[in-house]
């Protein structure tokens, strides 16, 4: 086994990451990474790049219903995409996956973050049996990413949204700012339905036919090389701090933070606090903090003290969310806990759709050749 060993700039470390290198200074590949995307983006202080990119989106979309679509999970980015869209006067879309597992803080950030915006929502609710009982079989298989089920509902959400209204702008709240490290490892894509429907078929055996997936087909090459929609990422044109999007957010909206990323689900909030630590050494705090750290918003030391704290924020908040889980799969809370004991298993021991795990990688691979071939 070889030796403990954590970076010298930001806090990613060895534990449970098979992935990770260090250079002869001690500073790791993450973080080394991240620096060279970061500065390759030059953010602008002022707002004047969103603006262009707003103007733009209304001008293309002048004769259109709405000017884009945006997701609505309650999280900081999304919401201050939303926030940032209304105060540019531009006409959203919001779509909100409803699966019965956002947090009490999240309906209500949602509830007045909506209401403040003059955003009209799609709520879209899955079929409860179905989805409970395929969350279930994911819990079951004991691979690291439960929260697959609810991400490809949520793509397969985007995609018919964008297609029944025509929309031709989708605004996304990813930022290098706050995300641009993430370790790598412990997760699979949750667009292969080959997959998920393999781990269906050998866990339960029920259908899954009111669930609206989204296929690997529609997902790998309707969006990578027939581009329906534009993705547009605003956060990454301007100089996005964590402290100034909850102030800003909380003046507009009354918006509280969750104290942590992807706490505002029940599902994800337990996957970042147990589940992922617990059984697969990876906490996923790390990569969120490094983040913070090379993008000048947090020292080392800051790091590493919120790191020494505990996962969970409480411990009435984890037994409240083992109870709310146990409860969402229909199992009693003494089957929940022997459930979760099981030993882990990695996405790989499951079949996967041959398009969305190789072939779509290579043809991505020698686009990104051509390109570059291209240009120089
Ligand atoms: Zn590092």
């Amino acid at each position: 086994m070889s030796e403990y060993q954590i970076c010298k700039r930001c806090v990613m470390d060895t534990i449970g990451d098979p992935n990770i290198t260090f250079d002869k200074e001690g500073y790791c590949n993450y973080c080394t990474d991240g620096l060279i995307r970061l500065n390759s983006m030059n953010f602008p202080t002022d707002m004047s790049k969103v603006e262009t990119l707003f103007q733009k989106i209304k001008d293309d979309c002048k004769d259109d219903p709405y000017d884009c679509l945006v997701g609505v999970s309650g999280g900081l980015d999304s919401s201050y995409i939303i926030y940032l869209g209304h105060k540019f006067g531009l006409r959203m879309l919001g779509i909100h996956i409803d699966d019965g597992l956002d947090t009490e803080l999240a309906k209500k950030n949602i509830q007045q973050l909506c209401e403040k915006a003059h955003l009209e929502l799609v709520n879209v609710q899955p079929d409860p049996e179905q989805y409970r009982d395929l969350t279930l079989s994911f819990f079951k298989a004991g691979v690291p990413n439960l929260a697959i089920p609810q991400d490809n509902l949520i793509l397969a959400a985007l995609t018919d949204t964008v297609k029944k209204y025509h929309l031709r702008y989708l605004l996304h709240g990813s930022n290098a700012s706050m995300e641009g490290i993430l370790q790598s490892g412990n997760t699979y894509t949750a667009a292969d339905d080959v997959h998920i429907r393999a781990i269906q078929k050998q866990f339960s055996g029920k259908p899954i036919d009111k669930l609206r997936l989204l296929t690997t087909f529609e997902n790998s090459i309707l969006r990578h090389f027939r581009r329906d929609v534009i993705r547009v990422t605003p956060l990454n044109l301007m100089d996005y701090r964590f402290d100034v999007a909850v102030k800003e957010l909380h003046d507009f909206c009354g918006y509280e933070y969750y104290g942590a990323k992807h706490h505002e689900s029940v599902l994800t909030r337990f996957m970042q606090c147990w589940y992922l630590p617990e059984k697969f050494e990876a906490d996923k705090r790390k990569s969120h903090l490094s983040s913070l750290i090379i993008s000048g918003q947090m020292t080392r030391e800051e790091a590493l003290d919120k790191l020494a704290q505990p996962k969970y924020p409480s411990e009435e908040m984890k037994e409240a969310d083992f109870n709310t889980l146990a409860a969402f799969l229909g199992i009693p809370r003494k089957e929940f806990d022997l459930l979760i004991a099981q030993p882990a298993h990695s996405h790989d021991e499951y079949p996967k759709s041959f398009v969305s795990n190789k072939l779509v990688p290579a043809l991505l691979n020698i686009r990104t050749k051509l390109h570059r071939k291209n240009r120089s």
